[in-house]
């Protein structure tokens, strides 16, 4: 087994691969980085930035795959109740978690920003694959779901390239390619709020996906409350509930990173009802009091390490 490691997306990136090959490494930079530069937020030069720098002004023609990927997020972020929002840019631009924001930004600002993320309003033309947004001001921020839509990508172009086994971590959202004879991959769990090295629990899985949701990722504490990045659209602040973080194991990353944010948003009661009818779908959550509460076991093992839950 060989890795391999990068930073990109501001994240650090670990490829392992079943054997020293840096040349189908090198490839799979190159491919998250081509894929970052049509998807990221945070540069002006983007697809995707370049779809919201026409906001209000005339839609922009993408490319099939990405169409697909928008209409995806449009989809479920209009299902009833859905935390998920697509349209959420400009409340993420007003908190700036992770990057300078240390203290919620003033009330004008938030209830300017949520005039602009009604999903209702970006506009798609399946004939043309084109992408309107009807506002100015508007922004598309596929944060939450871009990461497993690489993921997906890297995995595809590794199985047409015949790797027997393999494993992507793209900054915590984890990819595998079948699995190490004998043994599956195992894959740590962060304790939440604790040193990066501190797990909560490790879960064995092959050929599946694991991509965890959580508030302890990028957050800062102001007057004793803790702000963190996963917001809710329709009160202009970071969700409040009962989860510090979920994790899906699915054959799909992006499918898997869709409903980490989902069902955080969703809490424990309601994620548990709603996986109970979605066998292939699975997630391990972390409640506020350190419970450690797992769905269903039929595609992963999970061995919880922190006994003082
Ligand atoms: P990460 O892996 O970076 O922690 P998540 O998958 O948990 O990311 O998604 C968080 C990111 O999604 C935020 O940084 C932001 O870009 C975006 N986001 C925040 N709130 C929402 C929301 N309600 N719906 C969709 N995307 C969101
Ligand atoms: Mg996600």
């Amino acid at each position: 087994m060989a890795d391999y490691q990068a930073v990109m997306m501001g994240s650090p990136i670990r490829l392992s691969l079943s054997q020293e090959n840096p040349q189908r490494a090198r490839e799979v930079f190159q491919l998250i980085k081509q894929q970052e530069a049509l998807l990221t937020v945070n540069r002006a030069d983007s697809l995707l930035m370049t779809v919201n720098r026409a906001a209000g002004r005339h839609p922009v023609v993408v490319p099939n795959a990405i169409f697909q990927l928008v209409s995806l997020a449009r989809q479920v972020s209009l299902l009833p109740g859905s935390l998920f929002n697509l349209a959420i840019g400009p409340l993420v631009k007003a908190w700036r978690i992770g990057f300078s924001g240390q203290c919620p930004p003033p009330s004008r600002q938030i209830d300017k920003a949520l005039a602009l993320v009604d999903p209702h309003d970006i506009q798609l033309d399946p004939d043309t694959h084109s992408i309107f947004l009807r506002k100015p001001g508007m922004e598309i921020d596929l944060g939450a779901i871009a990461k497993g839509y690489i993921a997906d990508k890297v995995c595809q172009y590794l199985q047409s390239q015949q790797e027997p086994y393999a494993l992507i971590n793209l900054g915590g959202n984890i990819h595998t390619l079948s699995r190490p004879v004998d043994h599956p991959w195992q894959i740590g769990l962060r304790k939440p709020f604790s040193s990066p090295h501190t797990l909560s629990a490790r879960l064995a899985v092959s050929g599946r996906s694991v991509v965890t949701s959580g508030i302890y990722e990028r957050y800062f504490l102001h007057q004793q409350r803790c702000y963190h990045h996963i917001l809710d659209s329709r009160t202009g602040y970071p969700l409040d509930n009962d989860l510090l973080s979920v994790t899906v194991v699915s054959e799909s990353s992006l499918i898997g990173d869709v409903y980490s944010t989902l069902l955080y948003g969703m809490g424990v009661e309601q994620s548990l009802a709603w996986l109970a009818h979605h066998p292939e779908i699975e997630a391990v959550m972390i409640t506020r009091h350190n419970q450690i509460i797992c769905s269903s076991q039929h595609h992963f093992q999970c061995h919880v390490l922190d006994l003082n839950q």
